[in-house]
């Protein structure tokens, strides 16, 4: 491991990424060799069924800035993101995707920006590039969806590829829960924000490790983890209903008791039935939603279980006074 102090940490979560892995390495370690200063790059495997860690493996027995934890199975990228961050040991943490999309050349921009003060800079994706119709259509209505959900000011058109000062970092360790929306999070702890604009590229190798499932738990996080509006909703449809239902029956009354139209036919009530069924369903749904997620948290299980990582969880620190100087330079 290094032995000088580490000033920026690299996260790089990966799920069946041997097609990227070396490549990404390259133009990681070439470009955070550009800043002058120690770093670290923590690659976090996520239980990948492919050679990813034989890769890794072989990277760091000729490069002591690389680090590798290796996950037990695979956790999901947002676990894989806080594992990192619980074990990097620099003052500026940056996350990255391992398949190039986000280019490392933006991570300079992000430092400039953080030796200005800021203490979260984001990359803002300014076009997609290479992305399906159909993800760039869900995730731009999601973005949307959870920005008028919630009130929490999250920005839109961003991913996790950001820097975080190790304020945040150590501060959004203190946040537990385990269906964790850490782009959200960032965004509820505050700090100093801003954000680069930068294009983001076609996969550089391989397929998405994000297939539609992973990406309805991924929004069905964000919005539970932000907003209880959901719950909101679905009482306000119960409401509605009901009195719609209560006008309706006097109006059956009304019909009863003063004409002689008496309404006949079951078809109609079958139907009638079948949506209200639906709907109390649906909203029976949505409430276990949010009791499963309470349910994960009651279990207090640990967040992941690791089979081997190179150093230990990195104890809070003070702020460095090199940290100091080096933003006075
Ligand atoms: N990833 C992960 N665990 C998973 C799925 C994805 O660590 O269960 C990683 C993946 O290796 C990549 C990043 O998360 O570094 C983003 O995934 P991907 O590029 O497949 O998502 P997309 O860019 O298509 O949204
Ligand atoms: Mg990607």
């Amino acid at each position: 491991m290094n032995s000088t102090a580490v000033t920026y940490s690299v996260i790089v979560p990966m799920y069946n990424e041997e097609e990227v892995i070396e490549h990404t390495y390259l133009r990681l370690s070439e470009v955070m060799k550009q800043t002058k200063a120690g770093f670290e790059l923590i690659f976090v495997n996520d239980g990948s069924k492919d050679g990813t860690v034989q890769i890794i493996e072989k990277i760091k027995r000729n490069d002591s800035t690389v680090r590798l934890i290796d996950f037990s199975r695979n956790f999901g990228h947002q676990i894989a993101i806080t594992a990192g961050m619980d074990y990097a040991q620099g003052q500026a943490i940056v996350v990255i995707d391992a398949d190039l999309q986000d280019p490392p050349e933006v991570i300079l921009r992000m430092i400039e920006k953080w030796k200005e003060g800021y203490e979260v800079v984001y990359g803002k994706r300014q076009k997609r590039k290479g992305e399906t119709l159909f993800k760039k259509w869900t995730a731009m209505m999601f973005y949307r969806l959870l920005r008028s959900m919630t009130n929490v000011e999250i920005p839109v058109d961003t991913g996790d590829f950001r820097l975080i000062d190790r304020k945040v970092c150590d501060v959004l360790r203190g946040l537990k829960e385990k269906n964790r929306f850490v782009r959200g999070l960032i965004s509820w702890i505050g700090f100093r924000q801003t954000s680069v604009e930068y294009v983001r590229e076609e996969r550089f190798a391989g397929e998405t490790k994000y297939p539609l499932k992973k990406m309805i738990k991924f929004a069905l996080d964000g919005i539970t983890s932000f907003s209880y509006k959901p719950l909101k909703i679905a009482s306000y449809v119960g409401f509605a209903l009901s009195l719609g239902g209560f006008i309706y029956l006097l109006v059956v009354i009304w019909q009863r008791l003063f004409t002689e139209t008496t309404e006949s036919g079951w078809a109609s009530i079958i139907a009638i039935n079948l949506i209200f069924n639906g709907i109390i369903l649906m909203i029976l749904g949505v409430i276990g939603e949010y009791i499963g997620r309470i349910y994960d948290e009651s279990k207090n299980r640990p967040l992941y279980i690791i089979r081997h990582a190179d150093g230990s969880i990195t104890q809070e620190q003070q702020p460095a006074a090199e940290l100091e100087k080096l933003r006075n330079e």
